[in-house]
């Protein structure tokens, strides 16, 4: 059996590893880095960033523990080169273990001539290969709206933000979704002054009003300023800057312009039409829960598929699929369940959920028991002088289950693990209470919670 992947971000990447360990001929397709998207534009090097600005901002909880003298100034060169260091071992790493596992890496633009067909254009000309089975996982990219005229000098999409050669004085965000409010923390983090531009009433409208409200009030804090309830519809490029012209009549002004509003899918060009795959009106491509297109063996995973938008989803699609490809549907085969997915907002307090939300449960007339802890009630919290955030655990008050919950404070992305556990296996709050966490962490705020 040869199984064909086009597309070597996290979903690509682990369906071919994992398809390979199990068996079966593995060809990877991929016409840029191994690793993705995701390794070369969006969660690595924002991460990276956010560590280096995080590293500055710790070094004011430092100096309120006893450590004098403490100050810091970034070296934006160290930080690009740190990057590109970061994304070249990432780079290595994937290619040594997708070579171990015998799996044959063609660079190219993959598409499909036929169901059963794949061609790559490559650097030396193309080539085909019969597929039994095919994953398209060829992912996303920023949306780049008419009305923004990105130049990528003074008003950048994403991927022109980052690393950069210098800093914004004053950068202007338009977005207010995980991903702007990540380069606003990103940015501000790093000394540049931030406007943010929040269509509705608060940033991460889809997120706990609670879990918002503790974000705006940290990026207030920091001197960010919010246009709340305005539509960007148009920017202007002067020699004092840029201009960003909202539907209410506001205007932002500062030295450049973000725009992140969302992301499209990579499907033109696979030959989707010419192979009979279903694509829907915005270019996703739709799939069951074996991740199947219209066509039994043709597969989409990651944020073609147009599920949740995550790497660690693309990751668990991409297993899922190499499972299915080489043993089919059985007894212990799982699903990916995309409700229990959690994710995590890495700004400052770093911000998580999990599950059933409240506002949901509220608006489906759910029962749910919602038990909150702030994190200055943590000994471990107050002992590393930062007890900003809180635990919020939901459960069914009938039976005790964790359906869901949010954290707000450091680490964050870390605790929510224990949540999703629970989420996923169905436990009990008195499961999460009776794991006895370690004395003093941050963990014993969720075991709190859960009582
Ligand atoms: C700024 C930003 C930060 C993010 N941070 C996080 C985060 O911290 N955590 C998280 O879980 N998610 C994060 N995400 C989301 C995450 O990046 C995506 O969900 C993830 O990359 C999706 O993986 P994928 O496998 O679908 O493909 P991608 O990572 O998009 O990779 C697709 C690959 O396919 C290749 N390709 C495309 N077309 C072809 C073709 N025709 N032939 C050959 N190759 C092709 C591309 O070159 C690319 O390498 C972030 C997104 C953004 C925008």
């Amino acid at each position: 059996m040869r199984f064909v992947i086009i597309g070597g971000g996290p979903a690509g990447n682990r369906a071919a590893t994992h398809a390979a360990r199990l068996g079966v001929e593995v060809v990877l397709i991929e016409r840029d880095v191994v690793g993705g998207a995701a390794n070369l534009w969006d969660c690595i090097p924002s991460k990276a960033m956010i560590a280096t600005g995080g590293a500055v901002s710790a070094l004011g909880r430092i100096a309120g523990m006893g450590v004098t003298d403490v100050h810091g100034t970034v070296d934006l060169e160290v930080v690009r080169s740190r990057i590109s260091t970061i994304i070249g071992e990432l780079e290595r790493s994937n290619e040594s273990i997708l070579a171990s596992q015998g799996v044959e890496v063609v660079r190219g633009d993959g598409r499909l001539l036929d169901p059963h067909t794949v061609a790559v254009t490559t650097a030396s000309g193309d080539r085909t290969f019969d597929a039994d089975a095919v994953l398209l996982s060829t992912g996303s990219r920023p949306r780049v709206p008419e009305w923004a005229s990105i130049d990528r000098d003074r008003i950048l999409a994403t991927r022109d933000a980052y690393p950069p050669d210098h800093l914004p004085d004053h950068l202007v965000v338009v977005g207010s979704g995980v991903t702007g409010v990540e380069f606003v923390h990103m940015f501000s983090s790093f000394g540049s002054a931030v406007t943010l531009i929040v269509s509705r009433q608060q940033v991460l409208p889809q997120k706990d009003p609670e879990v918002a409200a503790a974000l705006e009030a940290d990026f207030l804090g920091r001197g960010v300023t919010l246009f709340k309830g305005a539509r960007a519809v148009s920017t202007e490029v002067s020699a004092g800057g840029v201009t960003v012209h909202c539907d209410d009549g506001r205007e932002a002004h500062g030295s450049h312009a973000l725009i992140a509003v969302g992301s499209i899918p990579n499907s033109e060009g696979l030959g989707l039409e010419e192979a009979g795959v279903v694509v829907d009106a915005a270019g996703y491509v739709p799939v069951n829960r074996h991740c199947q297109t219209n066509l039994p063996h043709v597969f989409a995973a990651g944020d073609l598929s147009g599920k949740l938008p995550l790497s660690s989803v693309a990751l668990m699609q991409g297993q899922n699929v190499a499972d299915y490809v080489v043993r089919g549907h059985t007894a212990s085969h799982r699903h990916p369940n995309y409700d229990s997915a959690p994710s995590a907002i890495f700004t400052e307090p770093q911000i998580a959920d999990v599950g059933l939300a409240e506002a949901d449960a509220f608006a489906q007339g759910r029962k749910i028991r919602v038990t909150k802890v702030p994190f200055a009630a943590s000994s471990r919290a107050v002992i590393d002088n930062d007890s900003r955030g809180f635990v919020k655990i939901i459960t069914d008050p009938a039976t005790g289950i964790v359906l869901g919950g949010s954290i707000v404070g450091r680490h964050a992305s870390e605790l929510i693990s224990v949540i999703a556990l629970a989420v996923t296996g169905r436990l009990h709050a008195a499961d999460i209470v009776e794991s006895m966490p370690v004395h003093p962490t941050l963990a014993e705020a969720l075991a709190e919670a859960a009582e």
